[in-house]
């Protein structure tokens, strides 16, 4: 079955997916409807059937698939009834704006027998699997602490983001996928425990500056940091096993991993004077004991989202953007806001 695809909100996010969804085979994306009268215009313009009503648009017999690309604030109302009309759901991140919300929507889904996924689409972005593969193949060896950080100095926070009234602030906006991304790569090791700090550095009403700290049943630990108002940047990911670190500056992929060929065998008994001052601890390994190793190649691709959810309604594949998963990620922020509002660390409990 081809998706037929109508989208609610014709914003910012839902002109990339009408660019993009129309490239794959099998996807066709035919109507949208919004509650600003000059986004119908601009999506009849684009060649879309254009809708000013929810009822008018739900009743459009072809559209077999909504996705709702409205303000996070009121993706539920929309997703619960364009579930109720027998559409298949895709919803934009973050899917909602509590897990109580997002119960709802799922049985929605569930009592009316369509499909329900999240556009978790950072989980193909290149340098989050790049990161992946290079652990998978045991290039860093056994991992046990990883930092996953995005900065940025622009700071001003534009439009509904920068209000709470609409799901606003960036642990929303960004903490979800980055989440996602942790939670989705630690998969299947459980959440033991949440602490967070919030900022509003220069945006008065919503967190603009976060950072969230994980600890896993495996022992590990992984950081997410946002910084939007960072004048200067630290590394995408910093990721370090026993045998070898791995950083990566950008979401091109730059970057590079460190490899111990074998350790040092002899430490000298004289302490080492370093530029640290003196100690043997943090004198650095000798040249020969290590190597600098490119990263791995892999092909990445937003796209796939779309062709995963055409493949998963006819039942071919499995969903990979999992209703249960998505429901950990908003536990997990759930727990980031309490930590931020009591200052302490919140244990997970994770069936
Ligand atoms: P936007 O403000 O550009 O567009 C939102 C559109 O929704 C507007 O046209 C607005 O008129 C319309 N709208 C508002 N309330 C509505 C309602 N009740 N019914 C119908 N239409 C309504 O916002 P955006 O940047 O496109 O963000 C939309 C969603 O996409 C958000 O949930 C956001 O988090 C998500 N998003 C995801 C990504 C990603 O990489 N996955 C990137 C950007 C935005």
């Amino acid at each position: 079955m081809s998706i037929k695809l109508g989208i609610i909100g014709y914003g910012g996010m839902a002109g990339w997916h009408h660019r993009n969804a129309s490239k794959i085979e099998g996807v066709d994306v035919v109507a949208a409807y919004d509650i600003d009268p000059k986004r119908v215009k601009a999506a009849e313009e684009a060649g879309l059937r254009g809708y000013a009503t929810l009822e008018a648009f739900l009743a459009d017999p072809e559209i077999n698939t909504v996705l709702v690309a409205t303000p996070n604030h009121v993706h539920k109302e929309l997703a619960i009834a364009s579930a109720k009309a027998g559409k298949n759901v895709i919803v934009e991140k973050p899917v909602a704006l509590s897990v109580a919300e997002l119960d709802e929507m799922v049985k929605t889904a569930q009592d009316n027998n369509v499909l329900f996924t999240v556009h978790q689409n950072r989980r193909w972005d290149k340098d989050f699997c790049i990161m992946r593969k290079a652990v998978e193949m045991g290039m860093l060896g056994d991992i046990y602490t990883m930092e996953s950080r995005v900065h940025g100095s622009g700071g001003v926070i534009y439009g509904w983001r920068a209000y709470k009234q609409y799901g606003g602030g960036m642990l929303y906006d960004w903490g979800v996928h980055l989440l996602d991304q942790i939670l989705f790569f630690m998969k299947p090791h459980k959440v033991k425990s949440v602490y967070a700090q919030l900022f509003s550095v220069i945006n008065p009403e919503v967190d603009d500056y976060f950072k969230v700290l994980l600890t896993f049943d495996n022992g590990m630990s992984a950081q997410v940091e946002v910084g939007t108002f960072c004048l200067k940047s630290l590394p995408r990911w910093f990721v370090c096993g026993n045998e070898g670190t791995l950083y990566i500056e950008d979401f091109q992929g730059k970057g590079g991993i460190t490899r111990i060929r074998r350790m040092a065998k002899e430490v000298e008994p004289e302490i080492v004077d370093t530029p640290s001052g003196p100690t043997r601890t943090f004198a650095p390994q000798p040249v020969e004991t290590k190597e600098d190793v490119e990263l791995p190649e892999v092909e990445a691709n937003w796209t796939d989202f779309y062709k995963n959810v055409r493949d998963a309604i006819d039942g071919k594949v499995e969903l990979i953007v999992k209703p249960e998963e998505v429901r950990r990620v908003l536990a997990v922020m759930e727990a980031a806001f309490k930590s931020h509002e009591t200052g302490k660390v919140v244990d997970m409990i994770e069936d």
